[in-house]
């Protein structure tokens, strides 16, 4: 856990969330600030900065993020969803705690702006 980062403290149950999922490894919330009308996001419970932090080790860890937040878009009646990943401040990535944005039920054009 990084003490000053607000992702962590989501994960830890320090600051409130709307949860969707949780199990060991990974927690599900709902964006504060939704862009679409489902706007979720996936994070693993342990620090990970962004994308470019990833190991080998986080392979399984990253393979079931993409599984359980595809699952909670369909459970929610999404069948067209965006997945988005935010690397670095111009890619638009505010949060230093990797995150899978699950976006839905809107049209999305492309590419992305
Ligand atoms: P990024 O821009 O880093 O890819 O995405 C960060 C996301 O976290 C943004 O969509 C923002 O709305 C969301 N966010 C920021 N602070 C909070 C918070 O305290 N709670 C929740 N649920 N979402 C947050
Ligand atoms: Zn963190």
């Amino acid at each position: 856990m990084s003490t000053d980062c607000l992702f962590c403290k989501i994960a830890a149950g320090e600051i409130p969330a709307e949860k969707l999922f949780e199990d060991d490894d990974i927690l599900a919330f709902r964006d504060i600030s939704p862009q679409a009308p489902a706007h979720f996001l996936v994070i693993p419970k342990k620090h990970i900065q962004d994308p470019a932090g990833v190991g080998s080790d986080d392979e399984e860890l990253i393979g079931k993020m993409m599984r359980v937040g595809s699952n909670l878009a369909k459970e929610e009646g999404i069948s067209a969803f965006r997945l988005v990943y935010n690397n670095g401040a111009s890619a638009g990535q505010t949060v230093f705690h990797l995150h899978m944005h699950v976006l839905g039920g809107r049209p999305f054009s492309w590419p992305p702006g």
